[in-house]
């Protein structure tokens, strides 16, 4: 009884810590209650021509232009989606498929350590043999190797898929040079030529990176609500005005009958005041997680013995990609969870699998170091006072592991 009395004690008073962001983000308060008249009073479908469906086209027209502006494009541009997987692959498969309808032979490159909502897409058409596909090289800190890519795109290549932060690392990726190679190949075939497209994945850079599309030079853009602070089950892809693409689903007329399906009013609301909040407070929020991060660097490098996976100066404010040697990620995660601490690891053992990080692999780390990797992903909720606590546990936890390791 004693000892259930001092566990439910620890449990209770056990402080918590959230640093795995990249993952997945806490609903911001302010979301939340933009969000709240339309999960109950204004229940209306927004297809629907009486008042209590234009009630909830007019919010949902109000959080597309709130997105809209944000991206610098147009409302006619943003179609929403349940997830940034479906978007990526509405975009991927989307092109392939306009392309296959026409009897063309078509090309398209990805990179090596892109987010499996694209890389298992190309690996799919890949072994259906209907495309032709390549997977471009990344740098030892994760960032593509632009030479290799330039040669990578062919007289049909149709598409150029590219991340632009990643998810694992936080490396980010020169996404206005790339926009600007397929621009001139775009110029080089001319207006009679096959047309080559641009793809970003946005996910992980829509809170603290520079999101212009014309800037960026993308035809499509990607990204998800539950990684901004916005509800899980919503997402977004901006498409270029023009481009054509296959919806991937058929039904309705919702989305400019690209993507058929009544549409989840609140979720979008909350998407769109989200994005309304990044784009007043991006820079206070990337001060916060600097200080925090480089607190945590400064703190880390301390220890014996360790590798940050990235350039610091290439990376997210957000993320921190660290390998402790003689200690498994999966046994810091877990420890760390019974402490109260969330972070998550960039091997593939969560899966069951023992594979190290495709990610890591690509970037040439070895697997004595990518298995020990931990991936520490900040948000607008942390503090500077976590910092303390976190490493107290973390070395406790990294030297306990090591004393054990064979
Ligand atoms: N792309 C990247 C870079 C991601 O990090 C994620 C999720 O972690 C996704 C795509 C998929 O997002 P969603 O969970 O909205 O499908």
């Amino acid at each position: 009884m004693r000892n259930l009395c001092v566990c439910l004690h620890t449990y209770v008073y056990m402080k918590k810590i959230y640093f795995d962001n990249s993952a997945t983000t806490k609903i911001d308060p302010r979301v939340f209650k933009a969000m709240t008249p339309y999960l109950k009073d204004e229940y209306g479908n927004p297809g629907s021509i009486h008042s209590f469906g234009q009630t909830a086209l007019a919010a949902v027209d109000e959080a597309r232009e709130k997105i809209a502006k944000f991206f610098s494009c147009s409302n006619q541009e943003i179609i929403f989606t349940g997830c940034a997987t479906e978007s990526n692959n509405l975009a991927i498969l989307g092109t392939v498929n306009y392309f296959l309808e026409q009897n063309k032979k078509v090309h398209i490159i990805t990179l090596a350590i892109e987010h499996p909502s694209v890389l298992e897409v190309f690996k799919a058409l890949k072994k259906k043999g209907q495309v032709e596909v390549d997977f471009a090289p990344v740098d030892a800190n994760g960032i593509v190797k632009l030479e290799p890519l330039k040669n990578l795109i062919k007289e049909n290549t149709v598409l150029v898929s590219i991340m632009y932060a990643n998810n694992e690392v936080g490396s980010i990726q020169p996404i206005e040079q790339i926009g600007e190679i397929v621009k001139k190949e775009r110029v080089k075939r001319g207006e009679k030529g096959l047309a080559i497209r641009f793809h970003v994945d946005a996910v992980q850079a829509i809170n603290c990176l520079d999101c212009n599309v014309d800037k960026l030079g993308a035809d499509f853009l990607g990204f998800s609500g539950h990684k901004i602070y916005a509800p899980k089950g919503v997402g977004a892809l901006y498409i270029r005005r023009g481009i054509k693409i296959e919806p991937l689903c058929y039904g309705g007329h919702y989305e400019y009958n690209l993507r058929p399906g009544t549409l989840n009013v609140a979720a979008i609301v909350g998407l769109g005041k989200a994005i309304e909040l990044i784009g007043e407070e991006k820079e206070a929020d990337i001060e916060k997680l600097k200080k925090i991060k480089n607190k945590l660097i400064a703190e880390i490098s301390k220890i014996d013995n360790i590798r940050f996976n990235g350039n610091a100066d290439q990376q997210l404010p957000s993320l921190i990609n660290v390998s402790f040697y003689k200690a498994e990620g999966e046994s810091i995660l877990m420890t760390l969870d019974m402490l109260g601490i969330a972070i998550s690891t960039g091997s593939a053992c969560s899966s069951g699998s023992l594979e190290p990080s495709h990610v890591l692999t690509a970037m040439g780390i070895k697997p004595e170091w990518s298995h020990g990797s931990i991936r520490i992903s900040l948000g607008r909720f942390n503090s500077e006072d976590e910092v303390e606590y976190f490493i107290s546990k973390l070395k406790f936890v990294v030297s306990k592991l090591r004393a054990m390791a064979p």
